[in-house]
């Protein structure tokens, strides 16, 4: 036993997932047809989304913004977990990777729940706002450019309802914010970002060690 977070070798992953990952078939295919794709690591692990799905359901989430789709394993993830009227507004860039997804969204039968948005998400975001959308939603995943991490923060808190969840993506980013020589522009984002959110009085904060860490920041 430890009081501290367990080291996961492959096999004790490995037993992790045979005991705990409930996934449908199409959820499973998409996963597959990611990981032969060259940008293959940007997905989420499993596990997280299925972590992710039962935040929804807790919560009662009915509406969503993702921040960065990728071939939409979040999205999926997220969409399954929704009740028939709950939306996601999924934003991405790059057509090419989202086109890998809306089959998948199809072939489940949750697109009718996804709202696809090809540009930058604080154009979205900001656009949401304008439309007097804010604290109308209930959830928020923040998994796009690291850079911009602070600028999505910022805007989520504006759209998000008071109870409502931000979750974070890569907030442990392969362990390189603990090391003060790593100065890469990603790096230093992150770790500033994370300061930032530890002093952030708005929001009760918990960051969950999962996948390359993920940070939940609770709308007070
Ligand atoms: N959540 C996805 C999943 O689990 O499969 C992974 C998302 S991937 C790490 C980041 C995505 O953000 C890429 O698909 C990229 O095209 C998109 N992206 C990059 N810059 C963006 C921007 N400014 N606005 C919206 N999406 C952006
Ligand atoms: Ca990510």
């Amino acid at each position: 036993m430890s009081r501290k977070t367990i080291n996961l070798t492959d096999d004790l992953y490995a037993y992790l997932l045979s005991i705990s990952l409930q996934e449908s078939a199409i959820q499973r295919e998409l996963r597959e047809e990611t990981a032969k794709h060259p940008m293959a690591m940007m997905q989420i692990a499993p596990e997280q989304g299925q972590f992710m799905a039962l935040l929804i359901q807790l919560i009662n989430a009915k509406n969503i913004i993702e921040i960065g789709v990728f071939t939409g394993y979040s999205t999926l993830c997220m969409a399954m977990a929704l009740p028939d009227d709950g939306r996601i507004i999924a934003c991405d860039i790059n057509e090419d990777y989202t086109n890998i997804a809306g089959k998948y969204w199809q072939k489940a039968g949750v697109a009718g729940k996804i709202e696809l948005r090809l540009a930058p998400a604080i154009e979205i975001m900001d656009e949401l706002l304008d439309r007097g959308q804010a604290g109308h939603y209930d959830f928020v995943f923040i998994d796009a450019e690291k850079s911009e991490y602070l600028d999505y923060y910022e805007r989520a808190l504006k759209l998000l309802r008071p109870g409502g969840l931000i979750t974070i993506d890569n907030v442990l980013w392969s362990g390189k914010p603990a090391n003060p020589e790593e100065l890469d522009k990603d790096t230093v984002a992150i770790r500033d970002f994370n300061k930032r959110l530890f002093k952030d009085t708005r929001v009760n904060i918990s960051l969950l060690p999962i996948a390359d860490g993920l940070t939940l920041a609770l709308k007070l």
